[in-house]
């Protein structure tokens, strides 16, 4: 069984380490949040005073925090993570942050003689919770094959992308096609029912024809066709519209440090922006088709 340290017990870190509890490890967790942190207690783990004191008690180590600017203040410094922890701990970021970051983080580890995997996460808090996460990993080959079984305690489906920051990656490229497709698949229903086209008649064709896509087909942005989307609870998320603008916006940045074209990410991101910036943050992102419906 391994010695875990875990930094960041929000909504997703939180049943993260508790899983990890769970498979019968050890795990020492540190939240700012001193009510999130005695959750973990309640849970069976122990409770450190800092982040580096739960750094100190891991061999491995896992941050989920809210971005790049958390995990860079807490890693780097001469009190940081990397400084404090015993040599060749391996730590694990599961936060989704910038490229840039996870890179310059992989690369301050190295030269301190630790280790280092960036492992942003898709599938949400019910993910977290059931333990059906899917991992984005980034880091070299050695690593990765030590981390793999814990990730395997935490999630179902677990990718080595490439070196360090590939992980991150391969999450805001992902999240940018889902944006892009999600707002394609709201406008062709807004479209369909200026047309006096029904949505199931529009889900029947489009979902088997060449118009399919995840947004359609298990997330559709309608009620009724697929029973579980967030559209048929009043589009309560899942994954809030504030989350994934966040991903979008890193999408956009990666896109200017590369000089890459991404003329509908970059229309996406804003079209999220508005949306957000209207008071909408915390709706699920699918109830984007609300705010097209509105621009007519
Ligand atoms: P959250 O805000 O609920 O949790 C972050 C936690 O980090 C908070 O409890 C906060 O107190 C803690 N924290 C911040 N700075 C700290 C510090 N210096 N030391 C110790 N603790 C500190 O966020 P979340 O929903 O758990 O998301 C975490 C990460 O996972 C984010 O990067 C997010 O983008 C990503 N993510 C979230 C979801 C989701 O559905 N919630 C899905 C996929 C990925």
């Amino acid at each position: 069984m391994a010695r875990i340290g875990f930094v960041g017990l929000g909504n997703m870190g939180l049943p993260m380490a508790r899983n990890l509890l769970k498979a019968g490890h050890e795990v020492t967790g540190f939240d700012l949040n001193a009510a999130q942190a005695r959750a973990l207690g309640d849970a069976g783990g122990q409770v450190a005073t800092s982040a580096q004191e739960a750094a100190q008690a891991g061999d491995i180590v896992v941050t989920m925090l809210p971005s790049g600017r958390e995990v860079s203040a807490l890693y780097l410094g001469d009190d940081g993570l990397l400084a404090v922890a015993g040599p060749g701990t391996l730590f694990i970021d599961s936060s989704t942050i910038d490229v840039e970051t996870a890179r310059k983080v992989a690369t301050a580890a190295q030269d301190a003689g630790q280790r280092m995997l960036d492992a942003p996460v898709s599938g949400g808090v019910g993910g977290a919770e059931a333990g059906t996460l899917t991992f984005m990993v980034g880091g070299a080959d050695g690593d990765f094959t030590e981390a793999r079984p814990l990730l395997e305690v935490m999630g179902k489906t677990i990718v080595h992308a490439g070196g360090p920051g590939n992980g991150q990656a391969a999450k805001i490229c992902n999240n940018m096609i889902l944006g892009i497709s999600m707002i394609g698949v709201s406008e062709a229903f807004v479209l369909a029912e200026k047309l006096g086209l029904d949505h199931q008649k529009l889900f029947d064709i489009s979902s088997t024809a060449s118009g399919q896509c995840w947004s359609l087909t298990t997330y559709c942005p309608v009620p009724g066709p697929v029973p579980t989307s967030p559209a048929n609870r009043d589009y309560q998320a899942g994954f809030t519209a504030a989350m994934m603008l966040k991903d979008l916006k890193l999408a956009q940045d990666a896109a200017t440090h590369t000089d890459a074209a991404t003329p509908l990410g970059a229309l996406a991101a804003q079209t999220y922006g508005l949306f957000v910036g209207g008071g909408q943050g915390g709706v699920d992102f699918s109830g984007i088709i609300r705010f097209l419906r509105g621009h007519a």
